[in-house]
């Protein structure tokens, strides 16, 4: 497996104008995204993947699914009261036809990238795109 696909040894924004520009738009990207996602700004989005909720709303903030202790009813081991992040992931990504996206391996985190600008990071190529559209398989229209 190629290594460079799980994991990313970028040190995050370094230079003064740099940091500066994240912190900018950090700024405009917490105005939409906490309120509308409840972004915790890992600087890494996925939530194109995700089917557009924020899977670091997880409390163990993991990326590649569930933690494997979600109860019967879909709520989630460490806050009983919640529904797992991941259970309302499957479901939402099934109704919007997303779901393949779920079956790829998403990389570690990068934990440098934390409280950076995920818009920015795109820009410079921290990080991958977003993927916008996912064509519908004929059995799931
Ligand atoms: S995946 Fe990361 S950047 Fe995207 S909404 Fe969640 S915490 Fe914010
Ligand atoms: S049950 Fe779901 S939300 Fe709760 S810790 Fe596990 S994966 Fe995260």
């Amino acid at each position: 497996m190629n290594r460079n696909r799980l994991f990313t040894h970028d040190r995050g924004p370094r230079k003064f104008w740099e940091r500066a520009l994240s912190f900018v738009m950090l700024t405009g990207e917490n105005c939409f995204k906490v309120p509308v996602f409840g972004c915790q700004r890992c600087g890494e989005c996925l939530l194109s993947h995700t089917a557009f909720i924020c899977c670091q709303r997880c409390p163990k903030r993991l990326r590649n699914g569930p933690c494997g202790g979600t109860r019967d009813n879909g709520h989630c081991e460490v806050f009983p009261e919640r529904f797992c992040v991941w259970y309302r992931i499957h479901r939402r990504a099934r109704f919007l036809g997303r779901n393949t996206l779920l079956n790829s391996t998403e990389r570690i985190h990068n934990w440098k990238l934390e409280k950076t600008s995920a818009w920015l990071n795109v820009f410079t190529r921290r990080i991958p795109p977003p993927t916008l559209f996912v064509k519908r398989r004929r059995h799931e229209s």
